[in-house]
């Protein structure tokens, strides 16, 4: 047998490394994970998927999809099942009885709302990945290119090899500096985008009690300064809900969180003069107080052998509910296409994958380039228009301002772009890209070997 050390490593075990590593497993292409904590993640709150985002598990792997649907929770009420979310008011009265109220939704036919508490998702997630392919406790401090291989150094002071690295480590995982300091030292680190949240779980039967009606669906109250999104999940007995606050001050702190006093995070809401049935569900909420923060401008997504994958290249705000969607279009298109470069050429001595080699080397960075041009214009253009959405939520938007008429409207048309793309015309590019990339000389020679 030939030598066989093609093994990706991949960096984290979020919803962006979980995805990649369910794609490669459908693929049959080698691959380990490694996870700073102790175990897969149990953090409680709310995530929010569109339609794209269906399909990239549809893409991925059939399996997930119908797996996600049983845990996903929509609008509990029917006729709302195409309802993103609804625009509501902060202030005394949530606009009732304005002329919009009651028909503020966005959304559109080919959307259906579904939502589900992420230790669900990761869950479901994690029931595809065997146990042999994760370590958990082990957190990579540095790696180091060499010809055809990367190594990978913990904290514990363990190395290991692999043949490739996609690091998925989070909005503030260290491997962006690892790509991107040589050449764009002023985008490695993230950008306070001047918002923090707090964030509750409320029983829905409280959230009914002093909602009522208005708890069972997706809203959005907005108000200049905060807004406040409320949207069931865990089939409705829950309502997750996260409380923005506009911040203009640089962010001081050394960790992305910190604690406030209960009166503190009520204080930043009550001088907005919000309706007194917020004050009572923002009670819920812990008084810690997440940054924001997101990368605006990437560069480029890889760096030879190490390639970036989910928040670590492109977390945006949270404003489009798209963040974890593009996760799981980056894992779809990059297991594609390292599952062409895989099947591409059998095992055999003379194979070029299956040893270091500056020739490996090229072909993966042939995979990672195309990658990055099918990706990247997107990903980042989901941060950008992220940021404008949170705008129009705090009523801020240059034309739409404080008109909620104009608002809604903005917001029914803002969201196609993510939900109605064609992902399987992404697949068929990146898969044509890459047999483009060496064919252009990138890997002189190869192509004949290959089985493309
Ligand atoms: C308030 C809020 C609400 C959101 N709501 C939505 C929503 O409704 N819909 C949506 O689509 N998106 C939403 N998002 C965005 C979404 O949560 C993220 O885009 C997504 O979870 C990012 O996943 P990730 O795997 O890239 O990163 P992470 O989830 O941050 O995972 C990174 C992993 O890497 C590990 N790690 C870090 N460093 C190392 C290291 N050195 N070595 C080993 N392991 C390491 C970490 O422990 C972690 O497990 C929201 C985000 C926020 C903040």
């Amino acid at each position: 047998m030939p030598q066989n050390d093609f093994n990706i490593a991949i960096v984290g075990a979020g919803i962006g490394g979980l995805g990649f590593a369910i794609g490669l497993s459908h693929l049959g292409v080698p691959f380990t994970i490694y996870e700073s904590a102790p175990a897969f993640s149990a953090v409680g709150a709310g995530v929010g998927l569109g339609p794209n985002a269906l399909r990239a598990m549809d893409l991925i792997d059939k399996r997930f999809r119908d797996l996600y649907t049983n845990i996903a929770t929509g609008n509990l009420k029917p006729e709302k099942k195409h309802v993103m979310m609804e625009a509501m008011l902060m202030d005394e009265g949530l606009g009732e009885g304005e002329s919009w109220f009651g028909h503020g939704g966005w959304g559109s036919k080919d959307f259906t709302r579904t939502g589900a508490h992420r230790k669900d998702l990761l869950d479901i997630m994690t029931s595809f990945i065997p146990k042999d392919a994760v370590r958990f406790n082990k957190r990579v401090k540095s790696m180091t290119q060499g010809e055809g291989s990367v190594a990978l150094i913990f904290e514990d002071g363990e190395v290991v090899q692999h043949a490739a690295v996609v690091a998925s480590d989070g909005v503030k995982g260290f491997s962006r500096r690892i790509v991107l300091q040589d050449k764009y030292p002023e985008a490695v680190e993230p950008v306070y985008t001047g918002k923090y949240v707090y964030r509750a779980m409320v029983p829905m039967d409280d959230a009914k009690d002093i909602l009522g009606d208005l708890a069972t669906d997706a809203k959005m109250f907005m108000s200049k300064g905060a807004n406040i999104s409320t949207y069931p999940i865990s089939e409705g007995k829950l309502m997750n809900l996260v409380a923005f606050k506009r911040d203009d001050e640089p962010w001081k702190y050394p960790e992305f969180k910190y604690d406030v006093s209960k009166e503190d995070m009520l204080e930043d809401f009550v001088q907005h003069r919000p309706d007194g049935r917020l004050v009572k569900l923002l009670d819920w909420a812990k008084p810690t107080r997440w940054g924001i923060f997101h990368h605006p401008t990437t560069p480029t997504y890889y760096n030879s052998l190490i390639c970036l994958l989910g928040d670590v290249a492109h977390a945006g705000g949270p404003h489009q509910g798209a963040g974890a969607g593009q996760c799981l279009e980056d894992s779809l298109i990059l297991s594609r296409v390292l599952g062409k470069l895989y099947t591409s050429f059998p095992p055999s001595k003379s194979s070029p994958l299956f040893t270091p080699s500056p020739l490996r080397t090229k072909l993966v960075e042939a995979a990672f380039r195309a990658y990055d041009e099918v990706r990247r214009p997107r990903a980042q253009e989901q941060v950008r228009t992220a940021k404008e959405c949170g705008e129009i939520y705090n009523l801020q938007d240059p034309v739409a301002g404080t008109d909620i008429e104009k608002v809604v409207k903005n917001l029914n048309d803002r969201f196609y772009w993510i939900w109605e793309h064609d992902l399987e015309k992404d697949v068929k590019q990146v898969e044509q890209r890459f047999v483009e990339l060496l064919g252009e000389g990138m890997c002189a020679g190869v192509l004949e070997s290959a089985r493309l």
